[in-house]
This record gives structure tokens, sequence and C-alpha cells, in this order.
């Protein structure tokens, strides 16, 4: 995704509504290691944010760095250590702690990152749409195969009719991501988890999907959380943009503004390496060094500092908490170089 386009604030010329997800401090470590020598692989550390009706939050950073582990707790498709789910104002792991109810469910879409996978290839795209609506009870047998075509209208596959019989195998990788989309969009759901939805597509595919997303934000007021690596897209489609590390959030703001005004190193490492179709390669401002910490065995300290060409003493003791660089886009940073924030030590693996 290089294409040079207006980030999506300014497309839409409207800001998000109410607060319909609220994830507040939300925790997972798996245990690994012995019964006498336990340890745990931090995945997610403290991670609180919230999206409103027809917002795209847009979650940036590295393969492992915990993003794929956010959407997989926030769908529930496992539990986390800790912290808490809040759907408009219900927190559900205390109301419906042990599975997540059906009315969760269908509120809380998930879209994966391979189209083909998250299709079985035995069933037609008609069966695929018509289980969510037959399950969630949407629609009544008489208005089944009309919705479905409906559906396949909606994301832009016709005529509806041919590519309701088609199978998976039938469709380009693109067709499927749409057809999973359609699949997402048959229960009327709230929240869309999309987890790195273009990154198997071709190139010349990717816009059509992007573009899909934004129309159903803007049509149907559906926040979602867009998960990616590449910063390119996240500007072009999401509202605000959030930048994971290691398993924390370092840092947030509205898109446009963390792309022009990154604070924290780590952001700025990941915008010096997004090529820029008008100016050749940018010159690398911030190069990151050493190696990316072991998950279960995390220094004390913040866990950039092996790779910060900024780092400082106080780097290696403690862990810098949240400071807010600016009120109005709510943006903020984890990071020493910017006030004191609230500081926490680190656990060690022991403290577990
Ligand atoms: Fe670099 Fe220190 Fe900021 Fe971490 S806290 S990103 S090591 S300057």
């Amino acid at each position: 995704m290089t294409q040079s386009v207006a980030p999506a604030e300014q497309r839409s010329g409207k800001g998000p509504g109410e607060v319909v997800l609220e994830v507040r401090n939300l925790t997972k470590h798996f245990p690994v290691g012995t019964l006498f020598r336990p340890k745990a692989v931090k995945a997610l550390n403290d991670v609180s944010f919230t999206i409103s009706r027809g917002q795209v939050v847009a979650l940036v950073g590295e393969s492992g760095s915990g993003k794929s582990t956010t959407a997989r707790l926030i769908s529930r498709l496992m539990p986390p250590t800790s912290g808490e789910i809040i759907l408009r104002g219900k927190n559900v792991l205390k109301t419906e702690p042990h599975r997540p109810s059906l009315s969760y469910r269908k509120e809380v879409q998930m879209i994966f990152q391979d189209p083909f996978g998250s299709l079985n290839p035995v069933h037609t795209i008609s069966h695929h749409l018509e289980r969510p609506l037959e399950i969630h009870k949407m629609v009544t047998d008489k208005n089944l195969l009309g919705r479905v075509h409906e559906l396949l209208e909606t994301v832009g596959l016709t005529p509806p009719d041919e590519a309701a019989r088609k199978y998976p195998y039938q469709m380009s990788g693109g067709q499927r991501q749409r057809v999973a989309i359609a699949r997402a969009l048959a229960v009327e759901p709230e929240i869309i988890l999309a987890d790195e939805p273009i990154s198997m597509l071709d190139v010349s595919i990717r816009m059509g999907v992007l573009n899909l997303m934004e129309q159903l934000k803007e049509e149907r007021g559906i926040g979602f959380l867009y998960i990616t690596h590449d910063l390119a897209s996240a500007r072009y489609i999401g509202d605000r943009t959030m930048v994971m590390y290691t398993g924390y959030l370092v840092e947030a703001a509205e898109s446009r503004e963390l792309m022009e005004q990154p604070a924290h190193p780590y952001t700025q490492m990941l915008m010096a390496a997004v090529p820029n179709p008008e100016g050749g390669l940018i010159k690398k401002k911030a190069e990151a060094r050493g190696e990316i910490p072991s998950l279960t065995d995390m220094p004390p300290g913040c866990p950039f500092a092996a790779r910060c060409p900024k780092v400082m003493d106080i780097c290696k003791r403690s862990m810098p908490g949240r400071t807010q660089l600016s009120q109005t886009s709510d943006h903020w940073v984890r990071c020493h170089l910017y006030g004191q924030g609230e500081e926490k030590q680190a656990t060690t693996t022991a403290q577990l």
C-alpha cells in the first residue's frame, strides 16, 4: 500500500460517534515452562482503548507484537489473563464469564487474514452466508436466499445468484475476502475485528477491500479494529492509529497526527521505513539496532530500550507510563523522553 491518498478523517469529514466497545487493561500471559520453573509468554500487557460507532481504529506493529492476540481476546476465542471488555456499557467478562453469548457473537464479528482458510472448501458461498442468518435467526426461511443475494451485492459480488452457487476455490483471494466480509455483515454487527484482511491479497485488489470497509463504516456505522503491519493502509483507512510493540501500546493518536508527528522512537522507525511514492525513499531518521526482547524474559524498563537510538539510563530501569501530548486529538505516548508519565516498575516473570 503506497498510494498517496487523503487520510480517512479528511475523506469522511466527520468524527466518530458514541463509544461501542471499550477495552480496559487487557492482559494475556501464556504459561510455559515447568512446575518448578514456571514462566510466561507476556503476549499482551495492560492494553486499553475504545472503538466508537463508525470509527476505524488501526492497530499497527511488527509480527508477534500482540495485534492478533488483541483481536482474539476481544472476539473471545480465548480468555484474557486479566482486564475488561465492555460492549455498550456491559462488562461482558463479568456478565458472561465462561463463553460469549449469542448476542455478543452477533455484535462482534471477526475477519481473518487468510480468506481461503476461513471458508469451508466443500460448501458453496450461499451456504457460508445462510448459516449465520439461520443461527442468529436474522430472516425467515422464505427470505433466506434473497438476503444472501443482497449481502453479495453489498460486497460487490455480482451477479449475486452466480456468486452464491460458486465454491471458495472458484473465487480469487479478493472475492473470497469479500465473502468473509459479507458473512460478518450477515448478522448486522456493531464491531468488526479485521485481522490483516488485505495482507494476503494482491496489491491490485487491496484498495477495493479497504474501500468496502470504508463504505460500511460510513453507511452502517460499523466500528472496525483494523489490524495491520502496514502504516500506509492504516493512514488510509484508520481514523485513529495505535502502535504496539512487544504486547504494549506505545503510542496512539488520530491517524494523521500520528503519521505527521510520530513521537515514540519506535513509531518514528516504522515511519522511516514507509516508502514515499512522490519523494523516493525517505532518508532514515531513526535506525533500530539490537534485538526484540524475548516475551518470556522481558528485561526491566522500556521494552524498546535494546533497540532505541535515544535510550537513557532511566529507560533500562523503569517502564514509562502514558504521557498525554495532545488533549484535542488524544495523542499519547509511552516514552521517558516526554514528561514523567505514570512510571511503572516492569513486572518480572517471577512475579507472575
Ligand atoms: Fe527509547 Fe527510552 Fe523512550 Fe523507551 S523510554 S522509547 S528506550 S527513549
